[in-house]
């Protein structure tokens, strides 16, 4: 007999996935990006850009979506699902796929395709560059939708069927597409590019008052030396991947890697604060939660442009070399 759990497994199994902010969002995410990137960083992304790109990031940044069908693994890379009502992110706790293997999902992902940009040529490995500046840009955009880090029972909000306006969807939809079409729609002429500069004169005339501190280090997202050292309960990855903590290339990787576990945890907590907040299954979601939710999608593309080309700025940075020790 299968019991009530049973039938809820079986239906969340069947629910499709969705994978992120849809087209615009990446776009516009990416667009912000290239306003910020560095010559150094300009240099390196157009080399490794597709020739169809021609020398536009934004133009790729959905790239990840569009192949997932044929490249079945990488569909775990693109959220991390976090547990119901706990409000909160943990890398060791959170970062596997459906099989439980360890690292599959979007932070796993920021930090392995960084890895790898970063190492480049010096691993010895021969990775496809191209293909890891796709999939960086794409996941960095990612993790700052905050039902990327939503919760497991309900599939990051593709369990919560609801209305948006008159329109049958699921909560996660109208984070990745809906909330931004409305926004085109009502507010900028259905022209994204409109849109795109409405958020980065947002950003210029410091609409959003915490900018400075978005791709800031404090003592919790970039521990010196010395604390990376005495601590022992520091994040799980650098003590089971590393043989050598204490290496330069190793903490500074940790550094990097760090910062995309501080963006899943700022997820997680605007998913519970306002994503889910009176969205709940068969609720009819109108116009008091499109004003009120606005701000936050267009403060999650901002914040995402400008960490992707911070992290973008230092894998190119041809003055800090961390790839050599
Ligand atoms: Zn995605």
């Amino acid at each position: 007999m299968i019991t009530w759990i049973g039938r809820v497994l079986v239906l969340l199994v069947l629910i499709p996935r969705s994978y992120g902010w849809g087209r615009e969002g990446h776009y516009a995410t990416c667009k912000i990006a290239e306003g910020y990137l560095s010559e150094d960083a300009v240099a390196g992304v157009t080399k490794l850009l597709p020739l169809h790109a021609e020398g536009e990031l934004a133009a790729v940044c959905s790239w990840a979506d569009e192949i997932r069908i044929h490249h079945r693994w990488s569909g775990a890379l693109h959220f991390a699902d976090t547990p119901d009502f706990l409000c909160n992110y943990s890398y060791c706790r959170d970062c596997h796929d459906s099989a439980q293997l360890k690292d599959r999902c979007v932070t796993g992902g920021i930090y392995n395709y960084t890895k790898q940009l970063k190492l480049g040529p010096d691993s010895g490995i021969t990775y496809n560059l191209t293909e890891a500046l796709m999939f960086l840009a794409h996941f960095i955009g990612d993790v700052h939708q905050p039902l990327h880090a939503g919760f497991l029972g309900d599939l990051g909000g593709n369990g919560v069927t609801l209305q948006w306006y008159s329109q049958k969807t699921n909560l996660h939809r109208v984070w990745d597409d809906m909330i931004i079409e409305s926004a085109l729609k009502t507010y900028y002429n259905g022209n994204l590019m409109t849109m795109i500069r409405s958020i980065q004169e947002n950003m210029l005339n410091d609409d959003f008052d915490d900018i400075s501190s978005w791709d800031s280090c404090d003592a919790t997202v970039c521990p010196d030396t010395y604390v990376l050292i005495l601590l022992k309960s520091v994040d799980c990855r650098i003590m089971a991947c590393y043989d050598n903590v204490y290496s330069l290339t190793s903490f500074l990787l940790f550094f990097y890697a760090s910062m995309e576990v501080r963006y899943a945890s700022e997820s997680i907590n605007l998913a519970c604060k306002f994503a889910y907040r009176n969205a709940t299954p068969g609720s009819t979601l109108g116009d008091d939660y499109f004003v009120s939710r606005l701000p936050i999608v267009e403060k999650r593309l901002a914040q995402g442009g400008v960490r992707l080309a911070a992290v973008l700025n230092r894998i190119f940075n041809s003055s800090l070399p961390i790839a050599t020790e």
